[in-house]
């Protein structure tokens, strides 16, 4: 089981207190701990954990570090950092490709619960959504959707180590 698959479990485990025979909880302890940033536990919460809860504080803590770079790296005033922080977290939350349901796959023609052979023609088979925004602000954003996937790595790291470390993994 990978640290995502231990933080999702974890998750569903009804009683956030540590349970003495399978220390469920031990990946969310240890993602919490691992972040710095502040955001680094938002992403996890929200993307594995489907905790909708945070996307507002997620979004406003964002939106801040996205301002930043946008004055570091001189977008420009015809960027929106806040259109750009928007649009770039979003896609991080739901990448998935709403045509095929992230097969990647055409429907059958005959049978619409069976996959074809051929690609989806909207992802071109990659299961993906396009990087949303305009045309101007596409690198933007892929640049910011970098960043936030570079974190939840980062995060994920960390965590693994600190699991191993502390909990006698
Ligand atoms: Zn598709």
């Amino acid at each position: 089981m990978n640290i995502i698959e231990k933080y999702s479990r974890s998750t569903y485990s009804s009683n956030l207190r540590d349970d003495d025979n399978h220390h469920q909880t031990e990946p969310l302890l240890a993602v919490a701990l691992s972040d710095k940033s502040g955001i680094g536990s938002f992403l996890w919460r929200i993307k594995y954990a489907n905790d909708a809860s945070v996307y507002k504080p997620l979004l406003i803590k964002w939106t801040d570090i996205v301002e930043r770079k946008s004055i570091k790296e001189s977008w420009g005033k015809s960027i929106d950092f806040r259109q750009i922080a928007r649009l770039s977290i979003n896609y991080y939350i739901d990448d998935i490709c709403k045509e095929c349901n992230g097969t990647g796959k055409e429907k059958h023609l005959s049978n619409d619960q069976l996959l074809s052979d051929d690609d989806c023609k909207i992802c071109n088979g990659t299961a993906k959504n396009k990087i949303p925004g305009f045309k101007n602000q596409i690198e933007y954003v892929a640049r910011c959707i970098d960043v936030l996937k570079t974190k939840e790595r980062e995060i994920g790291g960390r965590a693994i180590a600190k699991l191993a470390r502390n909990f006698d993994l």
